[in-house]
């Protein structure tokens, strides 16, 4: 597109036809920024394209109007500036591709403004450059001191104290270095399997595989070595960039644990004596010291943090009341007190329950966080018969006290029951017991060995007695629940929950009109049965029917007790001739079963009231009133029979 723009450019067609040649530049540059602004996928030829046809303009117009050349140079001083190279570089190309036309006509001029254009633009772009990296410098400075600061449970005052201790033992080295007449003294401390530089009077040291220092590590014996350049077998381990013939090595031991070795050279030989040596040692023992403190210090700290997140993670968890939530809530929580998968097993009612599961990525890929979102949340077997087989069935099966295995690769059980993502190296199994036993278990697993401190262990106990409190709290919440719904005597639902069930069938029926049929059941006689066993007997007969009612119905259907000896029953989706089915095959299966009532064997019959929705009536209260008066017929007709409601007038 910019080629016959350019080809028009050389043939001064701004001059011969400046209507059309100044059109189609405009259209082409107008093309390219609205393609640089709104395409989706951004290609920086457009910029390149939108930059050059502004070139071309401003050469246009310098034919006519000189001072229109001088546009080339904010263009280049812009485009180096603010757009990558892959923009400026063609855009320069293209100035000094114009340009070419005026040098080539002598135009006097040309040759210092293209010049100076080009040379503007790349002067800016590496002043640019230099400034950026300068600021992300800056600025990634900015933000590891904040990190540094903001890490919870350490102030500024820390941050001196841990500096102060920094420069006390950089001081010790040199005074070490001095006083010993070495070149160079440094400490080396362990780290996991190995061992690192923690401090030097040299800079730039470099750590070999294999040498003096690992094997005095190693033997825990001090190692004086002074003829080093004839004896080629032995390395230091270390190197400084000069040359060692002396070297001193000394353990640091604190009680049983050997936090390091120190090591003190010089290129003399024979610079260092026995004398040397048992002051070198007694560096050393301060050295030990010194770090030991540290270590403590960075325990305490540790320490400092997780009381921390354990203070705000109890009372986070007492604020729910729900299984799901304090399970959800709690896996998180163990995760920041130990950084590590977590998750909750809940003994349910015949098995146990994976109730949350965060930090693994086999099987639970996402966090499994108890009731999530919809469709978040089951995507694999988390209801498990058995635990048989995995270190969860020891939780569940031991005390109060937590199970922590430090290295359990050789273990002949799984430590989970499903596939963590991972191969578990060591495992933590907290109880959460209530009053009736272990009621779940916590289980922290790392893929690493060794993976807890006694404090963290000590922390997630203490956490897991909140977390075992709050689902006690929850099942004794779920449990009133139901008692608070449900007739103590029959274990149907009650008088209260009958009413609230039937008023929510109705509001769902004004938005979705479906058949409804209600069933007052009465017992016939009952107040003989009574009088005549005992009271006792009574509530046995009144027992064996509800359950012979709950037999009959479907699941979907509410039986409740009314009152006395009279029952309810709210059929949904059935409509009258359905209803009179099921009553009377209710009404049969109580009469053809004779009840043991304390010995005595009684025939019970049952009147049945049956009422539709909207066969009879499309109001709660006339339901409730016509089922009442077709049991008051089915009672005057005889007893022992179902009778259907008269449609209102
Ligand atoms: P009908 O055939 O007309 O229904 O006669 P009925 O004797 O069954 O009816 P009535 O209403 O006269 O008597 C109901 C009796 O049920 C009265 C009351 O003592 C008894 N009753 C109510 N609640 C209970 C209960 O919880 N346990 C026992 N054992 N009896 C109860
Ligand atoms: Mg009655
Ligand atoms: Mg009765």
């Amino acid at each position: 597109m910019l080629l016959p723009l350019a080809a028009g450019f050389y043939l001064r067609y701004p001059l011969l036809h400046p209507a059309l040649w100044f059109t189609a530049s405009l259209a082409i540059c107008g093309y390219f920024l609205f393609r640089s602004v709104y395409s989706v996928n951004k290609n920086p030829l457009d910029k390149t394209g939108f930059f050059i046809s502004i070139a071309l303009i401003s050469g246009g117009l310098s034919l006519t109007y000189q001072w229109a050349a001088y546009l080339d140079i904010p263009l280049a001083v812009g485009t180096a500036s603010f757009f990558g190279v892959q923009v400026f570089v063609p855009v320069w190309a293209a100035i000094a591709a114009l340009g070419a036309r005026d040098i080539i006509l002598h135009r006097p001029g040309a040759v210092p403004l293209v010049l100076f254009s080009v040379g503007s633009g790349a002067v800016s772009h590496f002043a640019l450059r230099r400034f950026k990296a300068l600021a992300s410098g800056l600025a990634e400075k900015v933000s590891r001191l904040d990190e540094e600061n903001s890490e919870p449970g350490l102030s500024t005052g820390d941050l001196d104290v841990l500096g102060a201790a920094e420069k006390e033992f950089s001081q010790a080295l040199l005074l070490a270095r001095e006083l010993l007449e070495a070149d160079s003294v440094s400490v080396f401390r362990v780290a996991g399997d190995d061992i690192a530089v923690k401090s030097s009077t040299s800079t730039g040291i470099k750590l070999r595989s294999e040498g003096i220092i690992r094997l005095c590590l190693k033997n825990r014996q001090p190692v004086c070595l002074s003829k080093m350049d004839r004896e080629e077998l032995f390395s230091p381990g270390y190197e400084h960039g000069q040359p060692v013939c002396s070297l001193m090595a000394a353990p640091l031991v604190l009680g049983s644990t050997v936090l390091g070795v120190a090591a003190c050279d010089s290129r003399r030989t024979g610079a260092f004596s026995l004398r040397h040596l048992s002051d070198f040692q007694r560096f050393s023992a301060f050295f030990a010291g010194m770090m030991g403190r540290e270590r403590v210090f960075t325990e305490m700290k540790r320490n400092l943090k997780g009381l921390e997140v354990f203070k705000d993670e109890s009372s986070k968890i007492l604020k729910h009341l729900s299984k799901g939530d304090i399970a959800r809530e709690g896996a998180r929580a163990a995760r920041k007190i130990a950084p590590m998968p977590a998750a909750i097993f809940l003994r349910s009612k015949d098995g146990y329950e994976l109730s949350a599961a965060t930090g693994f990525s086999g099987d639970f890929s996402d966090d499994f966080l108890g009731r999530g979102p919809a469709g978040q949340e089951k995507k694999t077997k988390t209801f498990f018969k058995s635990l048989k087989g995995t270190l969860m069935a020891n939780a569940f099966a031991g005390g109060q006290e937590p199970i922590y295995i430090s290295d359990c690769r050789d273990f002949p059980v799984a430590a989970l029951p499903f596939d963590g993502g991972f191969q578990v190296k060591s495992v933590l199994l907290q109880p959460l017991s209530g009053e009736e036993g272990v009621l779940g278990v916590l289980g922290m697993f790392s893929d690493r060995t060794n993976s807890l401190s006694a404090h963290q262990i000590e922390l997630i106990k203490m956490f897991s007695n909140q977390l075992a409190v709050s689902f006690c709290r929850a099942l004794l919440h779920e449990k009133l629940a139901v008692l608070a719904e449900t007739d103590a005597l029959t274990g149907l639902f009650n008088r209260g929950y009958y009413e609230e069930a039937l008023s929510r069938e109705f509001k769902r029926l004004v938005r979705h009109p479906r058949p409804l049929s209600l069933l007052l059941i009465d017992i016939d006689h009952f107040k003989k049965i009574n009088d005549t066993f005992g009271h006792t007997a009574g509530d046995a007969v009144l027992k064996k029917v509800a359950a012979i009612i709950k037999n009959v119905m479907r699941d979907t259907d509410v039986a409740a007790r009314y009152g006395g000896e009279e029952f309810v029953a709210i059929l949904a989706e059935t409509d009258k001739a359905g209803a009179q089915n099921l009553a009377e095959r209710l009404r049969k299966a109580v009469f053809l079963n004779p009840i043991d009532a304390g010995g005595n064997t009684v025939t019970v019959s049952v009147s049945i009231g049956v009422a539709s929705f909207p066969r009879d009536t499309s109001s709660r209260d006339g339901l409730v009133e016509l089922a009442d008066k077709a049991l008051y017929s089915a009672k005057s007709e005889g007893r022992n029979r179902v009778c259907l409601a008269k449609q209102a007038d």
